[in-house]
């Protein structure tokens, strides 16, 4: 099925790559990596022109572009790039870039890439700065993540567009240009509005007739196919996939209408292309929780096409052989089309009250089907079981709900049929064949054409691809570029209003955060000693710090009290009360503001080990706005490991960064 591993096939791609600032400068001395899944193919640092080292690699290869971060080592993924020509150049823009901040005087040295900034005085606006410092206060509020209207504070150092190094040795000459492209001009990130979404810009050099539309082609089309197939369906039986079709319009309109909150046209400008790279920012799906759980494949099987290479049933006194092939990765199309499922459960259709929860079932081979005695070969790279919640309640939705997820928003958004009836659509798999607490979505239906081995993919930046806005300059459809006007996403827009951090006070434990805490603490009707040797009761909440056979012997008034057991609902109220006392140490201890979902966690992880001023490292990470980071310790905090612990934790991170609510255990 698939030749990739077998590289004589395969066509190899002379890389370069060259690393500019959001505003065109070359970046010198930046570490850099190029990976291909997770290995390293390139590294080393950028030279006098931005440029890498040029490297071999083949066409249509998954690369990953790393830079160093800023203010830390380590390295951070800044691009995915694909080359698909012998002779590949490309410009890659990144804010992302290692950057030194230091007075306004130190214009750095050379060889070293050095950010000039501004140090914020008494009377200082954006525009009196940008006015002397040659730029505008657009530029200065995009690079430091700010409003244009932002109140600036008194000694607030402001991050300003770079300036060339003072004493940068001349650069080096230009490598003949072997590429047939003419130069890819950069420009900076079109201005964006208050939540990243592209922002309504009167553009003087916007030639609509630029925009893509019904009849045309090319590589860009086939992406915007495969990314906007949750809406609606974009395949028509005898055009191919690159081709922009009436069905591809109808996508695009719904996508406007719903995603981007504009008048829905149809054709595509650079808005469109923007939206579409911020909807794949908006709603991650991961692929590595698609891989497959057999530990015998790499996670996407070996490219079977029947059973027979794994001897299924070979115990039996009948040997079994099925036929179906392991297609080499997860379809895209089918990746791309949960982000739309994922966007209308939250957004468009949020008042139906479901939230999407997770993959249960992702890629499942041929060794996986011996291991748990199935032949059924949908989920080898097309199918998905997804999970859902409803309301404040953290188990999966069953029954009629599910019903309802697949009729509302698979059916009636995505275009996705009940069955496996007509082609060339997603096809759910319904109540009557077995999916009653899960939602099985398949392209079991696509022709063999829309199931070709390039659109699998193995790895997340595969799935992803490249910024479509990065492709439109590689395919120098630099008018359409300068069509990046539209306005902001009124949908987005109110929900993220909705969901802004708050400021500690103004938080309490969510029901959805009392829920999940229940559900992990087992329920004890006597009092028992917890994994601390501390006498607990009901629903982990704490008689003493003690063992219960020391406060019987002691008379212990609060074990007297427990000591001939507790009902359920007491148990509750016991617990709500104790969690009380731990959400005002939380109040206490945090000085930030938190999302919900931010502050449920935190006040599970200090109820679950009884307190959280013993994790110094996690609380001042917090305290200095470092939320990643802070939710990264959390994985450090299970008692050298305890399996039960480790499982926790995990489910506090999924809630903390994700918002998800997942008490399975
Ligand atoms: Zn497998
Ligand atoms: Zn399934």
């Amino acid at each position: 099925m698939s030749n990739k591993e077998a590289p004589s096939t395969d066509l190899a791609s002379e890389v370069k790559v060259k690393l500019i600032d959001p505003l065109g400068n070359s970046i010198e001395g930046l570490k850099y990596q190029i990976r291909e899944g997770g290995k390293i193919v390139a590294k080393g640092v950028t030279d006098g022109n931005g440029s890498i080292t040029k490297f071999v690699s083949r066409v249509g290869a998954q690369l990953e572009v790393y830079v160093e971060r800023f203010a830390s080592d380590g390295m951070k993924q800044i691009r995915t790039l694909v080359p698909w020509a012998e002779n590949f150049s490309v410009k890659l823009a990144s804010g992302k870039v290692k950057q030194t901040i230091k007075s306004t005087t130190d214009k750095g040295s050379p060889g070293e890439y050095k950010r000039k900034t501004h140090i914020v005085k008494s009377g200082d606006t954006l525009s009196k700065i940008a006015a002397k410092e040659g730029t505008t206060a657009e530029a200065i509020a995009r690079l430091n993540g700010m409003r244009v209207t932002d109140v600036l504070a008194i000694d607030r150092v402001l991050k300003l567009p770079v300036d060339k190094p003072a004493q940068s040795p001349a650069p080096a000459a230009a490598p003949a240009a072997k590429e047939s492209k003419a130069p890819i001009p950069i420009k900076p990130e079109p201005s964006r509005g208050e939540n990243g979404t592209p922002k309504e810009t009167v553009n003087a050099s916007c030639d609509k007739s630029a925009c893509i539309k019904v009849g045309d082609t090319g590589p860009i089309i086939e992406e915007l196919n495969i990314r906007l197939f949750g809406f609606g369906g974009t395949i028509v039986p005898g055009k191919k996939w690159n081709e922009f079709t009436d069905k591809t319009a109808a996508a695009v309109k719904q996508f406007q209408k719903d995603y981007m909150g504009v008048t829905p046209t149809g054709s595509v400008c650079g808005g469109v292309l923007l939206a579409l790279d911020e909807f794949l920012r908006k709603y991650p799906i991961s692929l590595a929780t698609m891989k497959c759980e057999c530990n015998k494949c790499n996670g996407f099987g070996h490219g079977y096409t029947d059973s027979s290479k794994v001897e299924m049933y070979a115990n039996k006194a009948k040997k079994t052989h099925y036929t179906g092939t392991e297609f080499p990765g997860m379809h895209r199309a089918l990746v791309w089309s949960m982000r739309a499922a994922q966007f209308y459960t939250k957004v468009k259709d949020a008042e139906l009250g479901f939230h999407y929860l997770k993959i249960a079932s992702g890629y499942r081979c041929w060794q996986h089907n011996k291991l748990k005695g199935r032949h059924t070969t949908n989920h080898m790279g097309n199918a998905l079981d997804l999970q859902f919640t409803k309301g404040s309640a953290t188990r999966r939705c069953e029954g009629a709900d599910v019903d309802k997820i697949r009729s509302d928003i698979f059916v009636k958004r995505l275009g996705a049929q009940l069955g496996w009836g007509a082609v060339n659509k997603l096809s759910l798999e319904r109540a009557e064949d077995g999916a009653t607490s899960w939602v099985h979505v398949d392209v079991r239906q696509f022709g063999t054409e829309w199931k070709a081995d390039r659109y699998y993919a193995t790895t997340q930046g595969g799935v992803d691809g490249m910024p479509l806005i990065e492709m439109a300059r590689l395919e120098s459809r630099f008018k359409l570029i300068n069509c990046a006007g539209v306005p902001p996403s009124k949908e987005e827009d109110k929900k993220q209003a909705a969901s802004d951090r708050k400021d500690v006070s103004n938080l309490e434990l969510s029901d959805k955060g009392l829920a999940f805490i229940k559900d992990w603490e087992k329920f004890g009707e006597k009092p028992y000693d917890d994994s601390e040797g501390y006498c607990t009761i009901g629903f982990g909440s704490l008689i003493a710090k003690k063992k219960c056979s020391v406060l019987a012997a002691e008379k212990h008034p609060r074990y007297e009290k427990y000591k001939d057991g507790i009902t359920k609902d007491a148990a509750e109220r016991l617990l709500a009360a104790n969690v009380a006392g731990t959400v005002e140490v939380i109040k206490e201890s945090v000085s930030v503001p938190l999302y919900q979902q931010e502050f449920d966690a935190l006040v599970s992880l200090a109820f679950n080990t009884g307190g959280i001023s013993k994790f110094p490292k996690l609380m001042s990470k917090l305290n200095t706005k470092d939320y990643s980071g802070a939710c990264d310790e959390f994985a450090d905090i299970t008692n050298h490991g305890t399996s039960g612990l480790v499982k926790r934790r995990n489910a506090e991170i999924k809630m903390f960064r994700n918002n998800v609510y997942d008490s399975t255990h």
